[in-house]
Formats: C-alpha cells, structure tokens, sequence
C-alpha cells in the first residue's frame, strides 16, 4: 500500500515564523517601532479563547506587539464599533482582527466592514476580497493562504489540475476556489446541495475537505495518488468519554491511496496563524514604503 507523504504545516509555520521575525529585526530600526496586531474576543467561547491565546503567543515569539482585547459577552455593537475606530487611528496597529463567532446579538459583517481595509489582518473585508475576486494583490483570508503556501512548500503544480473544493464558505471554500483558479487549476466547488458528492471528489487530482463534518471524504471518494488537505478541525468524544480532534477526512484510510496529505492536528491549522502574522508583517512594511 502506499502510504501518503505529510504535509507539514506545522513545520513550515515554524520557518515562517522565524523569517517574519528575522525581517521585523531588519525593518524595526527603520520604522521606529515592532509590528502590532490586535486581536478582539467577545465572550468566553473556549475554542476562541484557546485560539487568541495561540494568535498572541505566536505575536510574542516573533517580536510583535500584541493588543490584545477581551470584552464581555454583553458588549455592544457601538462599543466595538467605537474600539475598532480606534484601533484604525492607531499608528501602533498594522493589523486587527475580530475572532469568529461572535455572541447572537452582534453583527459580525457589519463590523468587518469597519476595519480599515490595510490593517485587514485576516482578509475578510468586502475590498480584500474583492482584490481577490479581481486578482489584484490584497491582504488574502489566512487559512486559503495557508493552504496555498503549503502546496508551494510541497512544490505540488496546480496549474491544468483538477482542484476539487468541498465547502463555500465565505471564510476558507469560497476564497480557496478563487486563489486555485488564479493558479489556474480547474476548480469545482461542491457544498451540502451538490449530487454525489463521491463522483465529485473522485475527480480531483487536488482535493480540499472545508466542511466541519468528522471524516466526511474516506479512501473510496479518492483518487490514488490525490493531494488532500484537510481543513476540518472538528472535536469528537468516543464510547469512553475521550475527546480528540479530527478532520473532515478519513485519515488512516485516505492515507493508504493519497500521495500527500494534511495531519490534523499540524496541518492547515498552524498555517492559519502564520499566514496572520505574515499579512501584519505585510502591512507593517507598508508603512516604510508609505514613509519614503
Ligand atoms: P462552514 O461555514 O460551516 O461551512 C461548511 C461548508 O461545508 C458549507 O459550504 C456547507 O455547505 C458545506 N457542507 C456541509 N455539509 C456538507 C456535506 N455533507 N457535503 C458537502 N458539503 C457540506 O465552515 P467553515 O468555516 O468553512 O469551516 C469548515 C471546517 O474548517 C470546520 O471544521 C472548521 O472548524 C475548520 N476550520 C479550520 C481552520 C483552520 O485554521 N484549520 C480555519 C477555519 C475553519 P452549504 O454552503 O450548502 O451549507
């Protein structure tokens, strides 16, 4: 049987979090200050909270200012309006981001929209993804970002391949679709209302699982010798009472007839946060240009 190589991201996150750190010590004496990123959570949802902690000691690691703001579950929507307003004013800021979900009686999108769009850290502003729709530079979302730098990291081809995306969402489906497409692959997007989902995705010399749904694609929708990147992060207990975290793919299985393929944990999730860092390190240099 064949047995399919690991794409590891979390190795790779680590190299770009040492060079992001390496190009922040080189520019820091020209801009006068580090990088700084800032990071709002409202409530106390703990996968967010465990994710925030994780954004703010990747920031540390690197020698990013964090501005970290955790506000309480009754916040409201004018408040938050108000403290990303002020965020944008703040020369100290390269980057901000609101983590996801946010608690029933706000409205996410519209508070999106009020992030400047340079200091967009995680690429979901209307103009980002517009740049992208369009295929101009912009800040890109981080985890299709992610997932794009770790197939070049594996030098896997896109360009004439069948790229199949299961999932639309606007937060990873949607935009991995346009960034596949802009590397000229030919892309399928298949989501809960598509047929046969299995015929779909037997097609794909590159398939991409972003559903939330444990071990959704097993070996017999794979194509032998497929790239499969699992994006799914999903968090099963099993008859003992024993939670663990699995993908949307069938690892033991999918690894007996992919070539490549993404461990959960350590895969897409790791590039996640480096692709954050990156897009701040990104803004954070165009302030040097702006300045000369
Ligand atoms: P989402 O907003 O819930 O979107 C899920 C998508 O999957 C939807 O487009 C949905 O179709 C589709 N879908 C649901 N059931 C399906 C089925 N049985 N067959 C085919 N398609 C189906 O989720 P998301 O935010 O994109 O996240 C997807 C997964 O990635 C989750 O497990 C999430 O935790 C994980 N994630 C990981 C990272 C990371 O850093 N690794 C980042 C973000 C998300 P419809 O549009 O028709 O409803």
């Amino acid at each position: 049987t064949n047995i399919a190589k690991l794409l590891d991201g979390k190795a790779l996150a680590t190299k770009i979090q040492q060079e992001l750190s390496a190009t922040i010590t080189r520019l820091q004496p020209h801009i006068g200050r580090p990088p700084g990123l800032a990071v709002l959570m409202v409530g106390d949802n703990p996968a967010s909270a465990a994710y925030v902690r994780g954004k703010e000691r990747a920031c540390a690691k690197i020698g990013m200012a964090s501005f970290g703001k955790h506000f309480p579950t009754q916040t409201t929507q004018a408040e938050l309006e108000e403290v990303i307003h002020h965020l944008n004013q703040d020369e100290r800021v390269d980057g901000i981001l609101v983590q996801l979900p946010l608690p029933n009686h706000l409205d996410a999108i519209s508070l999106l929209h009020q992030i400047d769009p340079d200091k967009d850290a995680d690429g979901l502003h209307p103009v980002n993804l517009g740049k992208l729709v369009r295929g101009e530079p912009g800040l890109r979302s981080c985890t299709p970002a992610g997932v794009m730098r770790l197939l070049q990291e594996y030098e896997i081809s896109l360009r004439s391949k069948q790229a199949v995306v299961v999932g639309r969402s606007i937060l990873v489906g949607k935009p991995l679709a346009l960034m596949l497409l802009e590397a000229d692959a030919t892309v399928t997007i298949a989501h809960s209302r598509s047929q046969n989902l299995a015929a779909i995705t037997k097609n794909a010399d590159i398939l991409i699982a972003a559903v939330g749904r444990p071990e959704l694609i097993t070996a017999q929708m794979v194509k032998p010798g497929a790239v499969v990147v699992d994006v799914g992060i999903n968090r099963v207990t099993d008859d003992s009472d024993n939670s663990r975290l699995v993908g949307d793919v069938q690892f033991e299985s999918v690894a007996n007839v992919a070539e490549f393929l993404t461990p959960v944990p350590g895969g897409v999730g790791p590039m996640t946060v480096a692709m954050l860092l990156q897009n701040t390190v990104d803004s954070y240099s165009q302030r040097l240009k702006t300045k000369e």
